[in-house]
């Protein structure tokens, strides 16, 4: 199965000159504007908004006609999500946007220069190209690097204004060969007390979960700490600039930590035949915020949600396909007895099943059902959890999979 799979690359824009800021605080502004006005036809068809806009909008809006229609692609996109997640007292307030230029008004070369090798030129208008000088961080520019030697293809750039400063994010996509064929299910959960649980579950042994693995997010748990504690203090002083430049730094210590959790993730799930991974899909958990903040030791979704997204194209690069479940079908994985099938009520950190007397750490156990949820779907598993045989009632509790880790 072939997929496309797609990154963002961030760079920052160095010691631009101010004409050229002006000119793209400028073409911000105009573009705002031109998106604005094209919410205003309340309409998510791109052709219709073609029809009906375009040639107005070329006379009325000084950009160059590419902007005009990645505008219009925004006012769709702008519209659809905020469908998705509207509340009946809402209204739609655009307060930002950042402008998108496709191959028809960017280009992105590497030249000899010594202040960085890295410069974008962008035509704003008709009247108008800039160029300029583009910095990456280490990571960012092994990527861009690979992207010039053509195993990522250049889609589009999105100017980003943020806190008066210029960042270019380029978006670089790539088409991988998926491997069709699955011999083991890795399933990736999020805990109440880890950030990530993995177990692996084999086609040909699939009551038996394999090696699970706890990633407890220790340090994310530190940086939040800390940030939080720098973060009160400035507030107490009304230092506001500066809370903002650390959610920045915080953002980026996070985000690094995540790569390499999900490296590791990746690195585990290669150790077994044939895998393919399964998560829970989190899409619509915004809306269970504050839900989610009174479960003290569950780890805040948005992570876990980033987590997921780094996971899923590191896989991909692989040729590791990852599968998402619905909330439907991963309804009650935390409470139920990945045994027996019981459905209990869970205290503390183990799973105890009242039925069939299985003593299981918490996360792990909701982590096995994720994976039989989809052993069920690739009928790998009968639908619906087996009876625990006479013998196995009252047993004396085991511990299985991932025993060894637990404290
Ligand atoms: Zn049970």
């Amino acid at each position: 199965m072939k997929k496309d799979v797609q990154v963002t690359v961030v760079g920052k824009l160095f010691k631009p000159n101010p004409g050229k800021v002006l000119a793209l605080n400028k073409t911000l502004e105009e573009y705002f504007k031109l998106v604005k006005w094209y919410l205003d036809f309340n309409s998510k068809s791109k052709k219709f908004l073609h029809a009906n806009g375009y040639e107005k909008a070329k006379r009325l809006f000084n950009l160059n006609t590419a902007l005009i229609q990645t505008a219009r692609d925004k006012a769709v996109e702008v519209l659809k999500s905020f469908d998705k997640c509207k509340n009946e007292d809402s209204n739609l307030k655009l307060k930002k946007i950042s402008i998108r230029f496709d191959n028809r008004c960017y280009n992105f070369s590497k030249t000899a220069n010594v202040l960085t090798p890295y410069w974008l030129t962008l035509s704003l208008n008709k009247g108008k190209r800039i160029s300029l000088p583009i910095i990456f961080g280490e990571r960012q520019k092994q990527r861009i690097e690979e992207a010039f030697k053509g195993e990522w293809k250049f889609a589009t750039v999105e100017m980003v204004k943020h806190n008066e400063e210029w960042y270019a994010y380029f978006v670089l996509t790539k088409t991988v060969e998926l491997q069709d064929e699955h011999e083991t299910i890795i399933a990736i959960d999020r805990g109440e007390h880890n950030l990530a649980v993995a177990v692996a579950i084999s086609k040909n042994n699939p009551e038996k979960p394999m090696k699970g693995k706890f990633w407890r997010g220790e340090e994310i748990k530190r940086t939040r700490g800390l940030y939080g504690h720098i973060r009160r203090k400035l507030q107490e002083k009304k230092l506001l600039k500066k809370v903002k430049e650390l959610r920045g730094k915080e953002k980026r210590k996070i985000n690094q930590q995540l790569h390499i959790i999900a490296n590791q993730i990746i690195v585990y799930a290669k150790q077994f035949l044939k895998p393919i991974i399964v998560m829970e899909n989190l899409n619509g958990i915004r809306r269970n915020f504050k839900k989610a903040k009174k479960l003290n030791n569950r780890f805040h979704s948005l992570p876990f949600r980033k987590l997921q997204t780094i996971i899923e194209y590191k896989a991909n690069l692989e040729g590791i396909e990852v599968k998402y479940l619905t909330k439907k079908e991963t309804k009650n994985t935390s409470k139920t007895c990945h045994r027996c099938g019981h459905v209990a009520q869970v205290k503390g950190r183990e799973f105890r099943c009242p039925r069939c007397g299985l003593i299981y750490n918490r996360d792990l156990n909701a982590c096995v059902n994720i994976a039989h949820a989809l052993m069920r779907g690739m009928g790998w598993r009968s639908r619906e959890p087996r009876e625990p045989a006479d013998g196995e009632i009252g047993v004396k509790p085991t511990l299985n999979a991932g025993s060894s880790l637990l404290q």
